[in-house]
């Protein structure tokens, strides 16, 4: 075991604050890494704030991140995918069972018996485990994923989640070539989801709160726009979409968003609000639509997702912060004021 620095709230109305975490000693499948960036999550604020109590209460101290993004320092005797000096990355999960129906399919995002990059019992050492907003980690080099080495390292974090939570519902939904495709919130996943969807060829029509966010929503790939708020807007495209993601982090009337969906439509959420949402059953009934939900992606899903970004040159349109400034990226968050993932350059804590 050894101690590294890192970053952890003490406490659900606790700012985050400079501390010192354990790792444990690489064991012969283990990856050790150097952490250079770690992209900032609104699932972060929702644990460190314990707004998920009722699904997954936060134990403290806190040490959130799992959008990682760094350099491998050492590994185990009988890894074989990486060596000293290669990039890794590591997304939202550090373990699985391996055994279970979904790790058999690839799935592990799926399993019952995953670990989470934070806030999971660690089989190791005890306590929970603690995420990226700090110098190192050591992960299991089934779930360390291989770096583009093309690609701006800031912008490579947050794919390790938001990039992979947005692609994986994409690609399920079959081929979205010339279909028409919503994506609701142009924040971390958003933005990711516009990219992705823009890629694949789909017609892609960001919806925001936000109508300062328009030139940049075309400027990242969307062909059009709806302002949310204006009534009028909405009713002109009503019952003309295939496909919308929907990545509100709060709580909204997503019956708005149904009525968008065409004959047979999907709406599928990625976004995690707080509060449950209401449903209206003839907003589905009418029209044969649906609703489902997607969480991140399986491990090679993800490996996948980081070739076609290395492939086709698409990281995260990052701010890069220090990470003695999260708690004032935390607040600006919060009022989705963030263009378009805060990512915090780790070198940053050495000075702590
Ligand atoms: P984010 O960067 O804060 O973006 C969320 C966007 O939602 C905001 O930028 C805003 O976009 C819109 N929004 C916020 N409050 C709203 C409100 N009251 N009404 C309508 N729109 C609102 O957050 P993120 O990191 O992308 O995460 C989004 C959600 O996905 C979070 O709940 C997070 O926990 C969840 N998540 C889920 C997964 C998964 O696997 N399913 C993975 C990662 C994150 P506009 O300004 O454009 O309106
Ligand atoms: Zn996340």
């Amino acid at each position: 075991m050894f101690n590294v620095k890192a970053y952890s709230a003490a406490g659900a109305t606790s700012p985050l604050a400079s501390t010192t975490i354990p790792r444990r000693d690489a064991t012969e499948h283990d990856v050790q890494i150097e952490i250079l960036f770690c992209g900032i999550c609104h699932s972060d604020l929702h644990t460190v704030r314990n707004e998920w109590s009722s699904i997954m209460p936060t134990v403290y101290p806190c040490v959130p991140g799992h959008e990682i993004v760094g350099r491998v320092t050492k590994v185990g005797s009988a890894v074989t995918k990486f060596k000293p000096g290669d990039l890794a990355g590591v997304g939202c999960l550090v373990d699985s069972d391996h055994t279970c129906p979904n790790c058999r399919d690839g799935l592990e995002q799926l399993c019952p018996n995953q670990t989470l990059t934070f806030n999971s019992p660690d089989k190791h050492l005890g306590g929970v485990t603690y995420g990226g907003y700090s110098e190192s980690i050591v992960v299991d080099e089934h779930f360390v994923l291989r770096v583009p080495s093309n690609l701006n390292l800031a912008g490579v974090a947050p794919l390790l989640c938001a990039g992979i939570t947005t692609y994986s519902p994409i690609r399920r939904w079959g081929d979205i070539k010339g279909k028409k495709v919503g994506v609701v919130g142009l924040g971390g996943l958003g933005h990711m989801g516009v990219k992705f969807a823009q890629a694949f060829g789909a017609h892609v029509v960001v919806f925001t709160t936000s109508a300062h966010k328009k030139e940049d929503a075309l400027r990242l790939g969307a062909h059009e726009v709806i302002i949310s708020t204006n009534t009028e807007e909405m009713q002109k495209h009503a019952g003309t979409f295939d496909f919308i993601l929907d990545t509100i982090a709060a709580d909204h009337d997503i019956n708005a968003y149904i009525n968008m969906l065409g004959r047979d439509g999907n709406i599928t959420l990625v976004g995690a609000p707080e509060k449950p949402l209401a449903v209206s059953a003839f907003a589905l009934l009418f029209g044969r639509r649906s609703l489902s939900g997607s969480i991140i992606g399986g491990i090679a899903e993800t490996q996948e997702m980081l070739d076609f970004c290395g492939t086709h040159n698409i990281t995260a349109d990052v701010e890069v912060i220090p990470i003695q400034k999260v708690n004032e990226a935390y607040e600006r968050l919060v009022k989705s004021d963030v263009k378009y993932r805060f990512s915090i350059d780790m070198a940053s804590l050495k000075s702590e």
